[in-house]
């Protein structure tokens, strides 16, 4: 490895010991995992905060008066406040857990749906978003006549910011568009999509789930309405996400899901709400999952997500450059802002060939369509070859990429 041109700061050998399943050998080979854009290692603290809550605390929230409940509750109220400080919202209640990235976006998709979305009326969306930020929205127009309009994007994967502008007009009730692509990497230009669409009074969503756990966010800074991210991509556990929403939106929203916890009253005749965020939160939640998704917050705050950021670019940088040198190596993505994800084909080789033989090596990526048909549509191919990087990978991990790549052109020619 040629350290000169990458100068790291960053101890990742101590980081790496915090990440118990980095350390074990995959068919012969210690683990190299790169698959970070499906889902993330937890760190340590994470793992014993759950095995820790399960052996000493566990109790359901909201409705006892017993110790363990109590304890509970406040460890679950506390967790959404860790949030709420991560991304800067202005107040806890608008932080509301849901299972995850899709479970927020449907929970929008629907509710503002409902309340805000009529026959003749549009959603612009990106040519480049996740399924989970795509099909809600067509549910939702299909439900009420409304009409899908997609930004398109050019070959290297960034939104034509003019056809942007030309979609704007007053049919538009919504605009929801990815952070961070989950196949390209490109960051997009969110700031400038709130701005504009701001402009014309049109409230925006961000799909973070590919941002939060790479870039610091500022929900309050950005303007964005609604915010939604995964925890099981931000080393926390499963099953557990967080819909952000200002508060005046989740407000005039109605509940997209009856049951406990959600209302304030009820009767056969008539049931009154909940306030936020309880509006939102019916039945049991996954609150140990909330929490902890608070302890990995406080995990990547103690690193420092600059930090992580600056490691994460470096390495970037590094695999770019290393399978460049690959004639045959076509990327998907070449925006100059990306977050780490790199797509490629291997020019003659099935993205599913590259990934069984990278596995044999102990080298985790993903192939397949990455939940983007459309984006492969454009792109004219079944699928790509993904390596998605966090900050507990190396350099060294590769250059074991780069050998193992080598090894498959030998293999099929
Ligand atoms: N949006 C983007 C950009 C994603 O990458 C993903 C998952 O890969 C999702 C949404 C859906 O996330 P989840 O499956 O955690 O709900």
């Amino acid at each position: 490895m040629d350290t000169r041109t990458y100068t790291v700061d960053f101890d990742v050998q101590h980081i790496r010991k915090d990440f118990p399943i980095l350390h074990q050998i995959v068919h012969g080979y210690p683990l190299a995992y790169f698959d970070n854009a499906a889902t993330t290692q937890k760190p340590q603290c994470v793992i014993d905060t759950i095995v820790n809550y399960y052996t000493h605390l566990n109790s359901n929230i909201h409705r006892g008066v017993h110790y363990l409940s109590e304890q509970s509750t406040n460890l679950y109220e506390e967790a959404r406040k860790t949030v709420q400080q991560f991304i800067n919202a202005q107040y806890s209640q608008e932080v509301i857990f849901t299972s995850g990235t899709t479970a927020a976006i449907n929970a929008v998709a629907f509710s503002f749906g409902e309340r805000f979305v009529k026959e003749g009326d549009e959603i612009v969306i990106s040519a480049m978003e996740h399924h989970a930020n795509i099909v809600p929205w067509q549910m939702m127009c299909e439900r009420k006549g409304a009409r899908l309009k997609v930004i398109p994007i050019d070959n290297k994967g960034e939104i034509l910011f003019d056809e942007y502008l030309k979609l704007l007009t007053p049919k538009v009730k919504l605009v929801a568009v990815t952070h961070v692509s989950n196949v390209l990497g490109t960051i997009n230009p969110i700031e400038k999509i709130i701005d504009t669409a701001h402009n014309h009074n049109i409230p925006v969503l961000i799909d973070g789930a590919q941002s939060v756990q790479h870039i610091p966010i500022d929900v309050q800074a950005l303007d964005c309405d609604f915010f939604v991210f995964s925890g099981h991509k931000i080393y926390g556990p499963t099953g557990i996400g967080i819909l952000y929403g200002k508060e005046k939106w989740l407000n005039e929203m109605p509940p997209y899901q009856g049951g406990g916890d959600m209302v304030d009253c009820v009767t056969f005749e008539k049931t009154t709400y909940n306030d936020l965020p309880l509006k939102f939160e019916a039945g049991t939640t996954n609150f140990i999952g909330a929490i902890g998704l608070a302890e990995a917050i406080r995990y990547l705050t103690r690193i420092g997500l600059d930090k992580v950021g600056k490691y994460e670019n470096q390495l970037l940088a590094y695999a770019k450059e290393k399978l460049s040198s690959f004639e045959r190596i076509q990327f998907y993505g070449t925006a100059p802002k990306k977050g780490p994800v790199i797509s490629f084909l291997i020019d003659g080789i099935h993205p599913y060939d590259t990934g069984m033989v990278l596995d044999k090596l102990g080298i985790a990526v993903r192939t397949g369509t990455h939940c983007a048909q459309p984006l492969m549509d454009f792109f004219d191919i079944d699928g790509t070859v993904r390596v998605s990087l966090s900050f507990y990978n190396t350099f060294e991990e590769i250059d074991r990429l780069t050998q193992g790549i080598k090894k498959v052109i030998d293999m099929f020619g």
